[in-house]
């Protein structure tokens, strides 16, 4: 199967998805967007308002923001691929809850395994531990680790910046580093997570597909 249908075949599964709370509050499920050989792959929190309108990721506020910075490295978002942790809105906003991001996670994991980025970066706490659990954003965000074979690189959320004007430069400079991390995908060191617990999980949720 070709990647570009087996993409397609996720967000359909996604939008008729029932496996946690958050179908409920879903108008569209917004499974995420891009090239299926895109090179750099964004992974936020989840939908908001305008996400769960329209089915697309990162299209109201936090969105232009990602836009705007994507611009200041001379990048469009046509060319990378922009998804969630979770594709469905949790209601009002809040926070993704540990049984939702986990009944959400084998979506994420086969896209990441039908892209194949070179670069994944993560966009806030949520999408963050995802890769690399138990680290502080504040303590690491900017600094590239290599996990499975992939260059991740932690962000602050674009929304973190809009609420606390503070971050805006701190958000710009880690951006700015971003094309000399995609140039030596391959020096990062090496994550190596505690315990191999996640990995069974994961390829249990995998068999799901
Ligand atoms: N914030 C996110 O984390 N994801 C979106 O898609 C939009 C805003
Ligand atoms: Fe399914 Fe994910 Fe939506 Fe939950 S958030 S209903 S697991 S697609």
């Amino acid at each position: 199967m070709n990647s570009d249908l087996e993409l397609k075949n996720i967000a359909d599964a996604v939008s008729v998805c029932n496996k946690c709370q958050l179908h409920h509050s879903r108008e569209k499920g917004v499974p995420g967007e891009g090239p299926p050989n895109a090179e750099i792959m964004f992974i936020g929190e989840g939908p908001g308002f305008h996400e769960n309108m329209q089915g697309r990721p990162f299209v109201g506020a936090a969105g232009d923001l990602l836009v705007e910075l994507l611009a200041g490295i001379g990048m469009k978002r046509e060319q990378v691929f922009i998804t969630n942790v979770v594709k469905c809105r949790p209601p009002g906003n809040r926070d993704p809850q540990p049984e939702e991001l986990q009944a959400c996670a084998p979506y994420l994991e086969k896209q990441l395994q039908i892209i194949h980025p070179k670069v994944v970066v993560t966009l806030g706490r949520y999408s963050m531990a995802r890769f690399i659990p138990n680290a502080k954003i504040s303590e690491i965000h900017g600094q590239a680790v290599r996990v499975k074979g992939m260059l991740v690189v932690p962000f602050f959320h674009p929304a973190a910046a809009l609420h606390r004007p503070s971050l805006r430069t701190t958000v710009e400079e880690d951006f700015a580093k971003l094309p000399e991390l995609i140039k030596n995908a391959q020096q990062a060191p090496a994550y190596e997570p505690e315990t191999q617990v996640e990995d069974d999980n994961h390829a249990e949720q995998l068999s799901l597909f």
